[in-house]
């Protein structure tokens, strides 16, 4: 027994998706076919996945926020908890990449549910921002686009989602390099500098979950 986070073995980690894990087939094969590209390792863990999904039921989520769509793991997740009229807005940069996404999310029939943007994530949250309407309308937000902005992404959030809704920062731990003085790269500092202003921020409530690279989840007062 312990009571301290499992620093989780291999062996732990099957056994815990053996018995923890529904993935439907969809969601497997978009891993599949996303495996097969250099930068698979961008793709967020099954486990995060399927967390992240039962967060957005637990919320009643409808209008959602994904920063950073790549092959469209995280958005056909949070596509498929959502109810008919449920959306996602979807923020990435890359057509080919988010062209794979866009296959998948017809293949899963979430299509409809998921508005792709394709553009900077700042200037579509600055034009969400600029309708009024937007403000304080979000039930969540996942934000893992790239690093250096994720404290512009976390301002823009904390004004588009509404109070008790959940901002979920990706990729907080870093593989280990947050915790490692030696390692003083900008995307690293960003994470860094983030992780500290949350902990601080009485505008949420937080919590540091360690699952995959760890998300933290900070829901806005
Ligand atoms: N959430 C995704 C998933 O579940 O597979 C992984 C996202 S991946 C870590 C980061 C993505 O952010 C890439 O697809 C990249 O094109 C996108 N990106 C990088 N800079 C961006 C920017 N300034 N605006 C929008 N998207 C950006
Ligand atoms: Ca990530």
């Amino acid at each position: 027994m312990s009571n301290k986070t499992l620093c989780i073995t291999e062996k732990l980690y099957e056994y815990m998706l053996s018995v923890s894990l529904r993935e439907p087939e969809v969601l497997l094969e978009l891993r599949r076919e996303t495996g097969l590209d250099e930068q698979a390792n961008m793709q967020i863990a099954p486990e995060q996945g399927q967390f992240m999904a039962l967060l957005v039921r637990l919320l009643g989520a409808k209008k959602t926020l994904d920063i950073g769509v790549y092959t469209g793991y995280s958005s056909l997740c949070i596509g498929l908890a959502l109810p008919q009229n449920g959306r996602v807005i979807a923020c990435d940069l890359n057509r080919q990449w988010t062209d794979i996404a866009k296959r998948y999310w017809h293949k899963a029939g979430v299509a409809d549910k998921i508005d792709l943007r394709l553009a900077p994530a700042r200037q579509t949250l600055e034009e969400l921002l600029a309708n009024k309407t937007a403000a304080a309308s979000f039930d969540f937000a996942f934000i893992d686009a790239d690093k250096v902005n994720y404290d512009i992404y976390y301002e823009y959030c904390l004004q588009l989602v509404r109070p008790g809704g959940l901002i979920a920062v990706d990729n907080v731990l870093w593989d280990g390099a947050v915790a490692d003085e030696s390692v003083d790269d900008v995307d690293t500092e960003a994470i860094r500098a983030l992780n500290s202003k949350i902990h601080a921020d009485p505008r949420v409530e937080l919590s540091l979950v360690p699952i995959a690279d760890g998300l933290t989840l900070a829901r806005k007062m």
